[in-house]
């Protein structure tokens, strides 16, 4: 085992699996931390995937630590934190605390920082971290419903949730190239600094950030910057040059789409598949109650199971989002509608459902733990960072499909199932 990895949320975790599986690293996912008696895979990366994001800081700390605990244990050589590409934290973490932790575990001192990932479009320029051509707080990420995120700066924001304090290795540096990078990261380093924020535009640029941190106990960032990790452990003789081996046990089944984040992409994903195939849009402020909201989407999927897939959102527009949360709480409102979704994704299954998409982090959180998957093999990709996977340890084995809300052209829903 090579390469350890920890990632805040479901979404992100699969995001990253398949990137290390499409540069020739046999990689599994695993829900949650494995328990002390569970064999160890044989592949040469594990991404442990928490529910950490939105958690108090403290729990995610925890279990993250507990993470990289059992990975040093099944013998990996470098240690990956794995958060969102558009930064998803608030000013008390968790991305600060966590990093925090681990460089303290790992007595590293230092660690870069990039969530770059320019093929969807996400890119960090001068520290800033732009959505498309956009700042990232004025990307739709400003409303989102848990993380909000208001300050595109990432050295002011990583500041305001670490100990330590945050350098730049800037555009004009990534440009020279590897050695420049490692040159700049040593420096700042040396200058007493815990993290650096590293830009990146273009896949070369996290390809030669990657190369540049061959030597680093930690590396923390998106799924991109993990692209040039691969290359590192086959230059040192350590990993065998092979295909990726994407291909999954085939799944007869029917088809659903769960959808809870409320990101501009998804929205629009939805509105898309609302025009071709049946689409259920629950409303919480109407109905505040898990039990029901779920109790109304089996009576409606009566009949409409088949191989087509059938749409069943929670989400909602900014200014339905505010009402909700203005009526239950911010954590309660999204709690409510996880809860649903989870209910709801039992019942798809037991209603024949085997191929399954779920929109937004969080939400894939709650369903996934609550089928009681535990592990992922991943798959060919439908759109960049999003990958179907084979879901084992459940009730029963599905076809998964986590995509973080952001992610996926506007007809996802309805090309996933093509
Ligand atoms: P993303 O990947 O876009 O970050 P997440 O699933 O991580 O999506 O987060 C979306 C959060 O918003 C979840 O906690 C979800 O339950 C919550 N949510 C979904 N629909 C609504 C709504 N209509 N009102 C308020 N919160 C909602």
């Amino acid at each position: 085992m090579l390469l350890g990895c920890i990632a805040d949320d479901f979404t992100g975790a699969t995001d990253l699996a398949s990137m290390l599986v499409k540069n020739g690293m046999r990689t599994v996912q695993v829900i949650g931390v494995p328990g002390v008696g569970d064999s160890v895979p044989d592949v040469d990366a594990v991404v442990v995937a928490l529910k950490s994001r939105t958690a108090p800081a403290v729990q995610a700390v925890g279990e993250s630590l507990v993470a990289l605990e059992w990975l040093r244990a099944a013998g990996c050589r470098q240690f990956f934190f794995k958060y969102c590409s558009t930064f998803d934290s608030t000013d008390e973490g968790n991305i600060g605390p966590v990093a925090d932790a681990l460089v303290r575990v790992l007595g590293c001192g230092f660690a870069l920082a990039c969530p770059a990932f320019p093929a969807n479009a996400r890119s960090v320029y001068q520290g800033y971290l732009f959505v498309g051509s956009v700042l990232l707080n004025e990307s739709g990420m400003e409303n989102h419903p848990l993380t909000p995120m208001v300050d595109a700066n990432l050295v002011r924001v990583l500041s305001r949730q670490t100990e330590g304090t945050v350098g730049l290795v800037n555009f004009a540096t990534v440009e020279q190239g590897a050695q420049a990078i490692r040159k700049a990261m040593t420096g700042l380093k040396e200058q007493g600094r815990r993290y650096a924020i590293v830009d990146a535009v273009s896949d070369p640029h996290l390809m030669a950030i990657g190369e540049a941190a061959a030597g680093h106990a930690l590396i923390t960032g998106g799924s991109g910057v993990a692209m040039g990790l691969p290359a590192n452990f086959r230059r040192a003789g350590l990993l065998e040059i092979r295909g990726d081996s994407a291909a999954l046990p085939t799944m007869i089944g029917a088809a659903a789409v769960l959808a809870g984040s409320c990101s501009r992409a998804t929205l629009f994903q939805i509105a898309t598949a609302r025009e071709r195939v049946p689409t259920l849009e629950l409303d919480a402020l109407a109905t505040p109650d898990a039990a029901a909201l779920a109790g109304q989407a089996q009576a409606w999927m009566v009949g409409k199971l088949g191989d087509g897939p059938v749409v069943i959102a929670a989400s909602a527009p900014p200014e339905k989002v505010a009402a909700l949360q203005a009526k239950l709480g911010r954590e309660a409102a999204g709690a409510l509608l996880e809860d649903a979704l989870a209910a709801i994704a039992e019942t798809l299954v037991a209603g024949g459902v085997r191929r399954l998409v779920v929109a937004g982090g969080e939400t894939s959180g709650a369903v996934v733990s609550r089928l009681g998957v535990k592990r992922l093999r991943i798959g060919g990709e439908i759109d960049p960072g999003v990958p179907w996977t084979y879901a084992e340890g459940g009730m029963v084995a599905l076809h998964l499909a986590l995509k973080s809300g952001n992610f996926g052209a506007p007809d996802f829903f309805l090309k996933a199932f093509l």
